[in-house]
């Protein structure tokens, strides 16, 4: 069907460039973009399309969001490196905002989400080693099915989906999988002394947005402290009001002991990513052991601070609650036949598409994208909607009604 969706000279030749000169590590949808503003975006032949993906919910507060824009250009006008051999008179400033913000001793910026992810585990480790007393090189973390963290070689040692992992052995040991939403595996699995901690996304994201049973998270937690293990959050992309509460964890009341932040943190601008620990955890790491050229540069502190605001001047997770049940409600209201589930926390859903044809997800998101509207399937036959944050009522209907629309192409 990609090849019967009529295309511009325009588009094509954007797209015959990339596919020339880039590596070929992505499928995307065939629209080249050029401009966002809010809930839209605009491809080069000057069409408007809601935003259905933002940026795999990195842009929560919508795309080029003024405020966080004025902050990205003072601050490049004015200092935007020091590296950490010096100090600058931001990193103090964003530390102290963001500890505070969410409540915990310290913070260790970092650039990439799956940055922070390795800076998680590697604090965990250590944590085992000089806190918990494991034997050096012993210590083990707890990961679940389905996972999805980054793409380093380390990250994807612990992935249980072939294509991740495929061709890029050998892999890291220390690992322990169990599947995601049995308590029962995880409190086997704790019985191990040498578990540092157990790392989970409170939602699982790439999965599909597989969201596990009430209670979950809160008893995981309460196992781990049981056992004496670290509980990871990975809040990437389930944090920063996108599930309805400035964490999903805070769904549960639970507090991470550790926290791992990207994404949103910088509204879709540059690459900003945060590890949150107390102080029992985080100074174990002594000057030298751990560290990156950019993180917590001074343009990436302001970009932060502002990205945090935002949130909270415009309430974002409280919208995101109320659209987002608004948005299950009346998806499911569709009845469409197309549908065999819909899922989701605030305004983190997807739908799992019933067809016979496997690549229905895959041309119901072309008849969206013709219809206005760009989302992108993830493991085949699922397709997550998590629109910007900052999205209306009235906007949310519009996009209802192409939703409906574009199911009936499936016909
Ligand atoms: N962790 C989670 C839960 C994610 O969803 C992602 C990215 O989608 C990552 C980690 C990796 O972040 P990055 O792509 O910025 O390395």
């Amino acid at each position: 069907m990609e090849n019967t969706i009529a295309l511009s000279e325009l588009t094509n030749s954007y797209i015959q460039k990339e596919e020339q000169f880039g590596a070929h590590n992505y499928h995307p949808l065939p629209v080249v973009l050029n401009k966002g503003e809010g809930v839209y975006l605009w491809d080069v032949d000057g069409k408007r399309y809601y935003d259905f993906l933002s940026g795999y919910s990195a842009v929560n507060q919508g795309h080029c969001h003024p405020k966080i824009i004025a902050a990205l250009i003072e601050q490049a006008q004015k200092l935007t490196l020091t590296s950490r051999a010096f100090h600058s008179d931001l990193l103090g400033e964003y530390s102290e905002y963001i500890t505070k913000y969410f409540g915990y001793d310290k913070v260790l910026p970092m650039n990439s989400g799956v940055e922070a992810v390795e800076t998680a585990l590697k604090l965990a480790r250590r944590w085992a080693y000089d806190v918990k007393g494991v034997a050096e090189n012993e210590a083990k973390i707890i990961t679940v099915e389905e996972n999805f963290h980054g793409r380093t070689i380390n990250v994807i040692s612990f992935s249980t989906d072939p294509t991740a992992k495929k061709g890029f052995g050998p892999f890291m040991t220390g690992y322990t999988t169990i599947p995601y939403n049995d308590l029962a595996a995880l409190e086997t699995a704790l019985q191990d002394k040498n578990v540092a901690a157990f790392l989970v996304e409170p939602i699982q994201g790439e999965a599909g947005v597989f969201v596990p049973d009430e209670g979950y998270l809160s008893k995981a937690y309460a196992l781990c402290k049981a056992a004496n293990v670290l509980f990871i959050g990975d809040e990437i992309q389930t944090g920063l009001a996108r599930t309805g509460k400035m964490l999903a964890c805070d769904h549960e009341n639970v507090r991470p002991d550790i926290l791992i932040l990207g994404k949103a943190l910088s509204g879709g601008t540059l690459p900003i990513s945060a590890v949150l620990a107390d102080d029992e955890v985080m100074l174990n790491i002594k000057p030298g052991e751990h560290g990156s050229t950019y993180g917590g540069n001074p343009l990436a502190c302001k970009v932060a601070i502002a990205s945090l605001q935002v949130l909270k001047d415009e309430q974002l997770a409280e919208k995101s609650e109320e659209l987002g049940n608004y948005f299950r409600a009346q998806l499911e209201a569709l009845n469409s036949p197309y549908i065999k589930l819909v899922r989701g926390k605030g305004l983190l859903n997807a739908i799992v598409v019933a067809h016979a044809d496997p690549n229905a997800a895959w041309n119901l998101c072309l008849e969206l994208k013709e219809n206005g509207l760009l989302a992108k399937p993830t493991h085949g036959d699922k397709i997550r909607f998590a629109p910007p944050l900052v999205i209306t009522k009235e906007q949310l209907d519009e996009c209802i009604a192409i939703i409906s629309k574009s199911l009936q192409a499936l016909a």
